[in-house]
Parts: C-alpha cells; structure tokens; sequence
C-alpha cells in the first residue's frame, strides 16, 4: 500500500476566475486573490493506492485481494488482467476545513473549482506514481457510482482493501457511500488495451463531464448491457 502526502500543487487562479466570470481587477478578483493566496500553503492533497492482484472471476464480477466486486463491466474489463491498482484520492482535509468559513455563494463557488483542481492535481500525480513504479503499459479507471452496473454501495469492499481510510489520508465513507472531504474519488486502474472510459457506458443525456461520446454498440454487443 503506497500513501501519497507531499504532492505538488499550484492554484492556477486564471483558470479558476475564467470558469467563475470573474473579472480582471474587478473586486471580486482582488478579495478571491487574497483569499486563496491565504488558502494555498495549507493545501495537502493526498492518495492511496495499491497493487492488488485478482483472486477469482465471473460474469457478474470480479474478486481482487479478498474483496468481491459486483459488477459485470468490470469482469470484463479484467478477463485478460491479474494486477490492478484500487485508490483513492482527495483533495484533502485541510482545504476543506480552510473553506468552510465562506458563506458568499461566489467564493464558495470559486473554492469548489479550487478544490476540484486540488483533486484533479492528486490523480495526475498518482497515474505518474504508478505509471513510473509500476509500468502498466496503457491504463484506464473504473469508479463506483459511475455505471448502473457498480454502484456507489460497492465503496465499501472498495474501502476495505485499504482498512481505516480516515487514519490514513482522511477521507470518510457516509452512510450513503459518498465521501468526505467530497471532493474526493476512488476506483480502479487498470491495464488496458483497449481505450475505456466510463462515459462511453453512460447514457445520461446532459453531463457537464463527459470525457467521451455514448457508444450504444459497445455497451450492448461488448458488455452486454441492455438499457
Ligand atoms: S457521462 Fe457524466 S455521469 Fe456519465 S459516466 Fe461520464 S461523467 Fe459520469
């Protein structure tokens, strides 16, 4: 189990104003200015991950290092595969006790944006940790909660492999298999060589974070799913 503490991050606040509309030199620019200048040193992303092996496998899913998943896509995106790397990743605890004190609706909005790129900061740094440790070759992710088919529940055997998340880089599991700090996301790389992006499932008409076009044809002739 490899934790990753010391990653580096640089707010870049140009992109955060241009994705709130906030002016150059407005007011709204000068007090964010201060306020995530103030922020920043104590910005700590974190993750974990781990080289796991697979146990065992079926139609419905797959069993990695003890720990049965559900999940007919994810069977078939391992058939061919014996390690993976399970994670989680956040952008830490810190960054949300130091946001949680802004109540103005356009400072919490332009805090989200940071945190969001604290923790798109932490996945890069962890695709190149196990990039370079591991050497997968070409990698792709799969997230509970993203698809029908693993849903969000499936956070608990994926917690875990892991023990006390909490402990180890402060992330919490809710009832509701959300996490806290919410800013944070989990799941399974994998090797691949095939391309495969959740989204390429994904039906949902409207969605701001597509990274990929609905493929009906893969969905129903490679991983049988019927919508
Ligand atoms: S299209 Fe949106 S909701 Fe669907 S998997 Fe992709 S990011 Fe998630």
């Amino acid at each position: 189990m490899e934790i990753l503490q010391n990653i580096p991050i640089t707010i870049d606040r140009q992109v955060l104003f241009a994705q709130a509309h906030i002016r150059p030199e407005s007011e709204d620019d000068r007090i964010l200015s201060e306020l995530i200048a103030a922020i920043e040193p104590g910005i700590r992303p974190k993750a974990i991950y781990q080289r796991a092996y697979i146990d065992g496998k079926d139609e419905q899913g797959v069993t990695i290092a003890g720990k049965r998943f559900t999940s007919a896509v994810l069977s078939v995106n391992l058939a061919q595969i014996e390690r993976v790397f399970p994670f989680i990743a956040t952008c830490g605890v810190e960054v949300e006790e130091l946001t949680r004190p802004h109540t103005d609706l356009l400072h919490q909005y332009v805090l989200d944006l940071l945190k969001e790129q604290v923790l798109r900061a932490a996945i890069a740094h962890l695709l190149d940790c196990v990039r370079t440790r591991h050497a997968p070759g070409q990698i792709a992710i799969m997230n509970p909660g993203s698809l029908a088919d693993w849903p969000l529940t499936e956070q608990r055997p994926l917690f875990a492999l892991f023990g006390d998340v909490k402990r180890l880089i402060g992330v919490e599991l809710t009832d509701s298999f959300l996490m806290s700090p919410v800013k944070s996301v989990s799941g399974i790389i994998f090797p691949t060589h095939a391309s495969f992006e959740n989204c390429q499932l994904c039906p949902r008409e409207v969605c701001p974070n597509r990274r990929a076009p609905y493929n009906q044809t893969l969905a129903e002739e490679k991983y049988h799913l019927s919508m």
